[in-house]
Parts: structure tokens; sequence; C-alpha cells
């Protein structure tokens, strides 16, 4: 299968968590201070596929700091369409009630990796970002 596939049913696998999500009352203030990743003691974690669903819709960003997010600018996400898995499911707010939905939808994604005939590798975005 190509990626267009994939990326397809990526997109899906995004807009069923956002109406999980709204079922849940899950909220975030979106304040950005969890893009910011050793003040949060936070790594964000991402797959191949998403990495490059990332990059087939957003500009291609280059860490400038192993704290910040690159696609963070003025406290703002860049990379609203294309952000991955963890940072949809992250609510500080309410980290026990999203951690059984969190294993659910990463169960999902890599089930979606073994149906593409993707290798699930799961790396932080700073990474992906320094080395491809
Ligand atoms: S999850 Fe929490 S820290 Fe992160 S943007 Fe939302 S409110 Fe801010
Ligand atoms: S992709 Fe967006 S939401 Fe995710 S860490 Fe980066 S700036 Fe924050």
């Amino acid at each position: 299968m190509d990626r267009e596939t994939a990326f397809a049913a990526l997109k899906t696998l995004y807009k069923d968590l956002e109406c999980d999500i709204v079922t849940l009352g899950l909220d975030c203030a979106g304040c950005g201070r969890c893009c910011h990743f050793e003040e949060f003691d936070h790594i964000l974690f991402t797959t191949r596929l998403e990495y490059e669903y990332l990059l087939s819709v957003e500009k291609k960003m280059t860490p400038d700091s192993p704290d910040r997010c690159p696609y963070q600018v003025n406290e703002k996400c860049l990379a609203r369409e294309g952000r991955p898995l963890g940072c949809r499911l992250f609510f500080c707010q309410a980290e026990k009630k999203s951690e059984e939905l969190s294993e659910q939808y990463h169960r999902k994604l890599r089930e979606l990796h073994e149906l593409h005939g993707i290798e699930w590798v799961y790396r932080p975005l700073l990474e992906w970002l320094e080395r491809g």
C-alpha cells in the first residue's frame, strides 16, 4: 500500500481521537508549556508514519534547543494539522483520565503501521528532525 493510503488512515485515526476527546471532556488551555520539553520534563516520541505525515503537511523545522519543539513559535503550535499523537493525547490536568485513551490509540497506531507494512520506529521528534 502507498503512503497516501496510510496517511489517509492516520488522518482518520486523528479524527476519531478528536471525537473521543470531546466525549471524555478532556480539555487543554493551550498555554504551550508542555512544548518546552526540559522545563516540563517531557519527551515527545513519534513514529515513522507520523513523522512522514508531519513533513507531508508542514515545513521541516530544525531544532535549535533540546528544550523546545521547533514548531512552537510565540507559544503557539505551527503544526496543528501534522502534530503527532503524543501532542494530541497530552492533558496535564487529566493525565490519569487520558492514560487509557493513550494506550488505546497507540495500539491503533501500531496496528496501522503493521497493516501498511511500515516499520515501527518510535523515537523522539527532535531526533527525527535532526537525523531524518
Ligand atoms: S496540556 Fe497543559 S501544559 Fe500543555 S498546552 Fe495544554 S494546558 Fe498547557
Ligand atoms: S508539534 Fe505543536 S503541540 Fe506538539 S510539541 Fe510541537 S509545538 Fe507543541
